[in-house]
């Protein structure tokens, strides 16, 4: 299995219930390593920018504002098969629909504050993280 990395996001719901740690807990004791993470705050338009596949969705303008909302944990997560590891770790984007004892399960709110992101093909991993790193600050 190759070593991957992949683009986590610590969600405004998530931030806003001081849950950073815990979050990263699971993501360690699943064997994803944070090579690399950051506290910001995102413009709308940086949000827009970053979810622009989901453009024509009827819930765009809601997820934008609600990624603007407050602060959030942009992250690099490193491992061997990390970005399917991560949405495992993850769960269902609808937090009813979540594998018990995975991030969304346990502290997710509902569909939109779903409280992680993770990039779901190498792809758009390679894309998602260079938007908010260079690679100075990638550091396995
Ligand atoms: P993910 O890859 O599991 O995050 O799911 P998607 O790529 O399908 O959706 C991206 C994000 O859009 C989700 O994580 C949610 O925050 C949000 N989202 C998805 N579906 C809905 C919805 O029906 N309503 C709202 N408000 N937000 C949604």
């Amino acid at each position: 299995m190759a070593v991957e990395r992949t683009l986590s996001i610590i969600k405004p719901d998530a931030t806003r219930r001081n849950l950073t740690g815990r979050i990263n807990a699971k993501f360690e004791e699943a064997g994803l390593r944070i090579v690399a993470q950051k506290r910001i705050r995102l413009t709308m338009e940086q949000a827009g920018t970053f979810y622009a596949v989901h453009k024509e969705r009827p819930f765009y303008g809601e997820l934008c504002e609600f990624m603007a909302s407050g602060p959030v944990v942009v992250q690099v997560l490193e491992g061997e098969n990390a970005i399917a590891k991560n949405r495992d770790v993850m769960g269902a984007t609808n937090p009813a629909e979540a594998a018990p004892g995975t991030i969304r399960a346990e502290f997710a709110q509902s569909v939109g504050e779903n409280s992680v992101h993770g990039s779901d093909a190498a792809e758009t991993a390679a894309v998602e993280i260079a938007y908010f790193f260079s690679g100075l600050e990638l550091v396995g």
